[in-house]
């Protein structure tokens, strides 16, 4: 498996129109339920008389982990098919998804949106959709779910279709980046097996859109940036900041600096798995240890690179922002909690400085009173207290966040620039 190309993949869409169900099908389909459990929900099936039903079994078992408060549910699982080794990061329905998304906990590659063709575009739909484009993922497979609840009707597949078309031409989604297939999780049709029951479709089924998206970005030449997740003191070693790098290599011997508390050190371990290692790279979680650094002089939130390109503290930072949900309006003033990799600072927004139409791109107007819930907007943000965070357009990886308040996301947003203090 490790040697094929690795893909975070997201599931993405409202609730209740398949989502679980489209992924069990395809870890079930593609062989990767292990034996021992179809073996066991085979004979459970067999003693309930229920004799051939596994796909129903893994399922309810899911449903039933689910119910027990054990989060095994499809998030995290993987699968992999002839082209990829999949991963499904965290998914809609998990508390805080969409900080998670935004903040890179999760960051996925490409994302399969799920629509029930007996409901159609629905709240979350539109809400997810808006979150993949501002955060740039790259292709979207449509899965139009639930076709065997509609007869598997071609107008009704066609008008569910042209409505998400619609939706992904107002936030302005590039068509040719998002493929449309008709299936139903439930009955395994277009899912891993081409179905006999809509012959009027021609197209790539659920498996084969996965094999044809493109492989994932090769990791950029950006510096390190390694946000610090934990800091531990560890007897025989010391202080131990852990994370995960996000891009660039971590060296036993670099000199690295943390902002923005601002101290710097050589790297004297790493440490990975419980194994010294020499060096980590991006996506790898290590804990290191840096001489003369102690427990006190860092904190999570802090980022880690290279001390002769350290990373960026903001005095203020201009950045494209969605309103997803608010139940009033923002104006300058406005002070909510910006999440940003492991950083949580509150931020006041200084100003307003355009409302972005989302259907064009086009500004609508400058220096607007006020935005509200769907508008997309430039806005200049003042961090309470320092923050390391980058321009998207160099390091993607530190230039997205979520804003919170009221213990909801209610905006996404990507760095255009940052005023260094
Ligand atoms: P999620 O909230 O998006 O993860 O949705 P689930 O996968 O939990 O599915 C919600 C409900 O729809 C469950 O009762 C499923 O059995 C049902 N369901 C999912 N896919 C299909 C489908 O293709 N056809 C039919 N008839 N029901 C489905």
């Amino acid at each position: 498996m490790a040697d094929k190309p690795h893909q975070n993949l997201a599931v993405i869409g409202h609730v209740d129109h398949g989502k679980s169900t489209l992924v069990g099908r395809l870890l079930f389909e593609t062989g990767n339920v292990p034996e021992h459990v179809i073996e066991q929900y085979r004979e459970e099936a067999e003693e309930k008389g229920k004799g051939g039903f596994e796909f129903a079994y893994v399922m309810d078992n899911l449903a039933e982990e689910r119910e027990r408060g054990v989060t095994i549910d499809i998030a995290h699982q993987r699968f992999d098919t002839d082209e990829y080794y999949f991963t499904i990061v965290d998914t809609p329905g998990h508390r805080d998804f969409v900080k998670n998304m935004i903040t890179g906990a999760s960051q996925a590659d490409h994302a399969v949106l799920v629509v029930a063709a007996d409901d159609g575009v629905a709240p979350q739909t539109r809400e997810h959709v808006f979150l993949a484009r501002t955060l740039g993922i790259g292709e979207l497979i449509v899965a139009i779910n639930k076709m065997d609840l509609v007869d598997y009707s071609q107008d009704t597949y066609d008008e569910v279709k042209a409505d998400v078309q619609n939706l992904l031409k107002q936030v302005r989604f590039r068509s040719e980046d998002a493929s449309f297939i008709p299936c139903s999780a439930f009955e395994g049709d277009n899912i891993a097996e081409r179905t006999g029951n809509m012959e009027w479709y021609d197209g790539p089924i659920v498996l084969e859109a996965l094999n044809d998206l493109p492989e994932p970005q090769p990791p950029t030449d950006a510096p390190l940036r390694l946000p610090i997740q934990d800091v531990y003191t560890i007897s025989g070693i010391g202080t131990v900041p852990v994370g995960r790098v996000e891009t660039g290599m971590l060296n036993v011997g670099d000199n690295v600096s943390f902002q923005p508390s601002d101290v710097s050190g050589e790297v004297k371990t790493i440490e990975m798995h419980h194994e010294e290692v020499p060096e980590a790279g991006p996506g790898d979680n290590v804990g290191f240890n840096v001489r003369g650094i102690g427990k006190d002089d860092i904190r999570r939130g802090d980022v880690c690179g290279p001390a002769d390109d350290p990373p960026s503290v903001a005095e203020t930072f201009q950045a494209q922002i969605v309103v997803m949900q608010h139940p009033s309006v923002i104006t300058a003033g406005y002070t909510p909690v910006i999440h940003a990799h492991t950083a949580q600072v509150a931020c006041t927004f200084e100003s307003l400085d355009q409302k972005i139409d989302p259907a064009s791109g086009e500004v609508d107007e400058e220096n607007p009173d006020f935005i509200k819930s769907g508008d997309a907007a430039i806005v200049t943000l003042r961090p309470q207290k320092p923050l390391s965070i980058e321009p998207s357009g160099e390091i993607a990886e530190l230039g997205s966040f979520a804003i919170r308040d009221m213990g909801q996301t209610i905006a996404a947003g990507k760095v255009l620039s940052v005023d260094e203090r």
